[in-house]
């Protein structure tokens, strides 16, 4: 697979270093860097394309802000590419309306705007899902009895977080693990914004904090926080509108966090739960909680 990287800033240098150190650098064609002080509106973006610029499958664009982005349909077309990634770290970065410009100028090409780069699973596109193989939402296989013994990454955080915190997790008591995983997160530590997303309700360097907690949930086959919804007290969605689906910022990213069970009552997802309170605030009926009980999870990767 060819690969061509567009980066700006120091959000899209350390993803281009990273992914080059863990095994992607034979397939790089092309490395182009764009100012990160662009003004955030633009005319004339051929003026901004790179000359000489190789054939690719795949453009990864990390790290642009605003207009400069309207390159990116024109270099896909000089270089005969057939996916992009773009992902979003910044709540103000990419706005819907300039995802939508940058998807009418793309004819036969598949474009996906990942919020945040590790969340970012297959989506049955044939480079999409090759790079998915190495880098994207974080997936670990743990070795552990009473302490973690051992972590290898199956797949990693674009940035190189999730390999960090695999190194700095073993030792660790087990019931730890999640609390050492968002402290780890956070010394990395992670570049994404910790502005409010207002469409996802959250910040967008919380939900990749939930990302590298997830991995090690799922690696340990259980959760040791969680929010936990009352059946008896869950009025399943009468009078409530399943308020608490409506705000959860993880189901916003396409988590399936929140399900409604067969008796219509809601039922929450501990694998997926960031723990950000917000569906306790929403209910009106007080029928959430959070557990710091140890709740085992389904088996499956999810
Ligand atoms: S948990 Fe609360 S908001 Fe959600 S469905 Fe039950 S009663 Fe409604
Ligand atoms: S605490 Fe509630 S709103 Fe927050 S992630 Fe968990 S289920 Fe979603």
């Amino acid at each position: 697979m060819r690969i061509i990287i567009l980066t700006s800033g120091k959000y899209g240098s350390r993803i281009v270093n990273n992914m080059a150190k863990r095994g992607l650098a034979p397939n790089i064609v092309g490395l182009y860097e764009f100012p990160d002080n662009l003004p955030e509106f633009l005319d004339e973006f051929e003026d901004y394309v790179p000359d000489n610029l190789p054939e690719c499958d795949l453009i990864v664009s990390v790290g642009l802000f605003g207009d400069i982005n309207m390159v990116i349909p024109i270099i896909a077309s000089k270089t005969n590419c057939k996916s992009i990634i773009i992902p979003i770290h910044h709540p103000q970065q990419i706005p819907i309306g300039l995802q939508e410009e940058i998807k009418a100028e793309l004819e036969n090409i598949q474009v996906i705007f990942p919020k945040p780069f590790c969340s970012l699973k297959p989506v049955g596109d044939k480079y999409i899902d090759k790079f998915t193989i190495l880098f994207g939402q974080p997936k670990v296989r743990i070795e552990f009895e009473e302490i973690i013994k051992k972590v290898e990454v199956i797949r990693g955080a674009p940035c190189g977080s999730t390999w960090f915190i695999a190194e700095n997790l073993e030792g660790v008591p087990v019931e730890e693990a999640e609390f050492v995983t968002g402290d780890k997160f956070h010394n990395y530590p992670c570049l994404a914004s910790m502005n409010t997303d207002q469409l996802i309700g959250d910040t967008i360097m919380h939900l990749a904090g939930y990302k590298s907690k997830e991995a090690v949930k799922r690696g340990l086959g259980f959760a040791v926080k969680t929010a936990l919804i009352d059946s008896d007290a869950c009025q399943g969605g009468i009078s409530c509108d399943y308020l608490c689906i409506e705000v959860c910022p993880t189901v916003k990213i396409g988590d399936d966090t929140i399900n409604i069970d067969d008796n219509r009552k809601a039922k929450i997802d501990p694998a997926t739960c960031g723990c950000c309170e917000l569906c306790l605030k929403e209910c009106p009926f007080a029928a959430i909680e959070m557990t710091n009980d140890i709740t085992p999870l389904k088996k499956s990767w999810g």
